[in-house]
């Protein structure tokens, strides 16, 4: 029977929808509305892409957005001086500096410039420190996404074998992470793949939940996946363009053969894609309600 389609942008709508009810609640009970700054540096048309879908999203749910966009040639001075007046400015929660910056900055010190407390993104020390220990602000906002997932998709994580595929930072090591603590929603057992792997069908065939972030398209054969997996495809691949110049997508899994073994599995687009700038706006009001005693 082919595979259960986890909806990504069903998931995060109801997210979303939950998220507008807490943010009107907030304004109404609180007068508190929960703001956003995104900082763009440079003309890269991806960046400038992914910058106005989260401007887009804060202002659909009622969170406060400031853009800066800054020109390619700001020099790193400027760009932490800009880091910390948004440090210090209370109508702001959540800073969201988009990577990657340009090559004459230093992307490790501006990240480390941000306050922890305002780290939406959860790629600070201190936050990373926070996860790995159990006790977080906020989840790395595609990690968190994919745990949503499973969770809302009914998928059993306690106990799971997981593996995943891809150790970065912003998806392999903190989704292994959050999938091992001792709480709710994780309690499993998490194998981490990489490209020094030995034998990586070996891995992939044991799983019960297969969590693919390695960015190279249709890496994940159905050969190498268990009958009745979850399957996560966490993966965005360019493959080409269509007559009308729009990006033809594809994930890391090869999803027609896999979705005919797998128990579900995550469309690309359509599955974790739509999750992550929805768990943004998570981490934006959760920051809100932190600065004001409210968490
Ligand atoms: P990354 O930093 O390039 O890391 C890729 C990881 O996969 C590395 O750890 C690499 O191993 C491993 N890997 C690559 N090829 C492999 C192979 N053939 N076998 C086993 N391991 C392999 O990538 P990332 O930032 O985690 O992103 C991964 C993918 O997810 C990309 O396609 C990206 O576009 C997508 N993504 C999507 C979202 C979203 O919101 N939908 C968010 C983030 C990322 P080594 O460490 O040994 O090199």
């Amino acid at each position: 029977m082919p595979a259960q389609i986890i909806s990504g942008t069903e998931i995060a709508k109801q997210i979303r929808e939950e998220l507008k009810q807490e943010i009107a609640e907030l304004k109404e009970k609180h007068n508190l509305i929960p703001g956003l700054a995104t900082v763009l540096v440079g003309e890269d048309p991806a960046s400038q892409v992914y910058v106005g879908a989260k401007e887009k999203a804060s202002i659909a749910l009622g969170v406060y957005s400031e853009r800066h966009d800054l020109p390619a040639d700001t020099s790193e001075e400027e760009l932490l001086k800009l880091i910390d007046k948004l440090n210090k400015d209370p109508k702001i929660h959540g800073i969201l500096v988009q990577l990657p910056l340009p090559k004459h900055i230093n992307e490790t010190r501006v990240l480390y410039a941000i306050d922890p407390k305002k780290d939406v993104d959860g790629f600070h020390p201190v936050n990373v420190g926070k996860l790995m220990i159990g006790e977080p602000d906020y989840l790395p906002c595609t990690p968190h996404g994919i745990q949503q997932l499973l969770i809302r998709s009914g998928t059993k994580i306690d106990g799971a074998e997981v593996v995943v595929v891809g150790r970065s930072n912003i998806v392999g090591k903190p989704i292994a992470n959050i999938l091992i603590q001792k709480k709710d929603g994780a309690n499993a057992t998490v194998t981490v793949c990489h490209t020094r792997t030995k034998d990586m069908a070996f891995h992939t065939k044991r799983a019960d939940i297969l969590i693919v972030a390695a960015g190279k398209a249709k890496a994940i054969t159905a050969d190498m996946v268990k009958e009745g997996a979850v399957v996560i495809d966490v993966g965005v691949n360019r493959i080409g363009k269509t007559p009308e110049g729009k990006a033809i997508l594809c994930g890391d899994v090869d999803f027609d053969a896999v979705k005919e073994k797998a128990k579900a599995i995550t469309p690309v687009p359509g599955g974790v894609g739509p999750m992550t700038i929805t768990m943004l706006m998570l981490n934006t009001v959760r920051a809100a309600k932190l600065a004001a005693g409210l968490a």
